[in-house]
């Protein structure tokens, strides 16, 4: 099942070298889909960020110093390197946190490409002259922060790390990262493809560990002048309260309880097909822009459960490895408990269970490996009440709740009426509707007559609590830096 047959150790990346943490703790990775333990990594702390924090200073004047042309051609080596290895990474990538492959490996070959993608940007940072007065020459540059830190989550980690990491060294700063405890194995493995690239040491440093330590100590520390932060809400909070001591710029990208709109008019097969896909096998509904809220017109609500159940029924459970896997298991203990207590919160707070809500042995034979797996089955809750636990919460697992609206008006209020707002979907053959609602939705992506497409050339951010920054798109390097104003005055 795991890749390796004994559990391995991996190593943190610092100044070029690949360390234990100074504690000598580790932590365990344990493979989602059969509950055993595949690999240990690091429980790094402040003394290891510290390292890193020092490797990555030391790093930074000739990083930045170098040519742009010189910078994207070390970056589209990188992105070389990350291809040549692709069918090793996404396997670990897989392994570590349960994604089927039908996801994992595509997301990493695009993270490739977006490598490139900033590679060219590189080449493209400009500054402005503005003339305010006869007697001086005024204009602007744009300046890498310095030492960035970035701490990501665990259902994308690898195409996160290589995507975030390649824009901010392409804009001249140099990194420190923390990746999720509970899948690093991935990304501790491309870390060390950097070297290959010939991207010098100390530009990339990779710090594993808990939140509460490495991430905390990364956040606190008075030389890191940006985190980037991808996870929860909860933690974008904590967060933005302990940056707060050295006024560090922050960009979060956080959760999201996005709204997938069908209106009857709708193509409504391929409307279902999405519709399913873009909560279950999405990553088994552990994706920031999950569509979990379905709302459906009251006149099809009934007929469209039914292809929902269809699409749902016909999906398969398996192991992430194998590429007839629709959806693999939850990524670990912790979130299978938390979307089974869901399970338990909808049923208790009155929604009807439409289908689902079997979960781990319940669904595999008695001689199947992937019973002690975290697995749950695709689930749909129906209810009128949008102020129930389910409908307003980020469950981040295949449990979707369908509520039914009576008009275009009802449609935006209940789709709204959530603090999240980061994505929405739309299905209507009325354009006229469509582009109203593109307007009047509050989210930070809204897709018509499609679900869960994004694209590095596009900006991708939330609105209200999913985040603030914008990654993607052509001024996606303005996240990673600062602005400068020059006045000579020369009489
Ligand atoms: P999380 O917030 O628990 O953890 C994310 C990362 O933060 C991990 O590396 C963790 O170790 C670290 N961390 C935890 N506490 C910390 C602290 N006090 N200080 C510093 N770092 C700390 O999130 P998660 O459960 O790993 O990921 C799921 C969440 O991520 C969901 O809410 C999901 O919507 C969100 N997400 C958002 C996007 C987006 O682009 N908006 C993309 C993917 C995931």
């Amino acid at each position: 099942m795991a890749i390796y047959d004994e559990p391995m150790d991996y190593l943190q990346l610092i100044d070029g070298e690949l360390r234990p943490s100074r504690n000598g703790q580790w932590i365990d990775s344990v493979n989602p889909a059969t509950g055993q333990v595949w690999a240990r990594i690091p429980a790094g702390g402040a003394e290891d960020i510290d390292d890193a924090i020092r490797a990555a200073k030391s790093a930074l004047d000739s990083w930045r110093a170098l040519p742009a042309a010189s910078r994207a051609a070390l970056l589209r080596s990188w992105a070389a390197t990350v291809r040549e290895n692709l069918d090793t990474l996404w396997r670990l990538d897989a392994t570590d946190n349960g994604r089927a492959r039908r996801e994992a490996e595509p997301a990493i070959a695009g993270a490739a490409s977006q490598i490139e993608f900033h590679a060219g940007l590189a080449e493209t940072i400009t500054g402005d002259t503005v003339l305010v007065s006869d007697s001086a020459t005024t204009y602007s540059v744009r300046e890498p922060f310095g030492v960035v830190g970035l701490i990501i989550p665990w259902n994308a980690p690898l195409a996160m790390f290589l995507a975030k990491v390649s824009a901010a060294i392409a804009a001249g700063n140099t990194i420190v990262v923390k990746p999720p405890e509970r899948a690093s194995v991935s990304v501790l493995v491309a870390a060390q493809l950097l070297e290959k690239a010939g991207i010098p040491r100390g530009v990339v440093n990779v710090v594993t560990g808990e939140g509460s330590s490495a991430g905390e100590a990364l956040v606190r520390h008075p030389d890191v002048r940006k985190i980037s932060f991808t996870g929860s809400t909860a933690t974008g909070r904590r967060i933005t309260e302990n940056s707060v001591a050295n006024i560090k710029s922050l960009a979060l990208e956080l959760g999201g309880k996005s709204p997938n709109i069908v209106f009857a008019d709708a193509d409504l097969d391929q409307a279902a097909d999405v519709v399913a896909a873009g909560i279950y096998t999405a990553s088994a509904g552990q994706a920031c822009i999950a569509g979990s809220r379905i709302l459906v017109e009251e006149a099809i609500f009934v007929d469209f459960v039914e292809r929902l159940r269809s699409r749902a029924s016909a999906m398969v459970l398996g192991n992430p490895l194998d590429s007839r896997t629709d959806m693999g298991p939850l990524a670990f203990d912790g979130q299978y408990d938390k979307v089974r207590e869901y399970l338990e919160s909808g049923r208790q707070e009155g929604a009807t269970l439409a289908f689902g809500g079997r979960c781990g042995s319940e669904l595999f034979t008695p001689e199947s490996p992937l019973r002690e797996g975290y697995f749950v089955e695709p689930t749909l809750f129906l209810t009128e009440d949008p102020q129930l636990r389910v409908c307003q919460e980020e469950i981040f697992g295949p449990v979707a709740v369908a509520m039914p609206f009576a008009d275009e008006a009802d449609a935006v209020r209940l789709a709204n009426d959530s603090g999240y707002g980061l994505a929405a979907g739309v299905w209507t053959q009325n354009l006229s509707r469509a582009l109203r609602l593109t307007r009047r939705l509050e989210a930070g992506t809204v897709w018509v007559n499609t679900y869960r497409r994004l694209h590095w050339a596009l900006p991708f951010g939330g609105q209200k609590e999913s985040g603030t920054g914008t990654s993607n798109g052509p001024t996606t390097l303005d996240e990673w830096l600062e602005h400068k104003s020059v006045w000579i005055e020369h009489g």
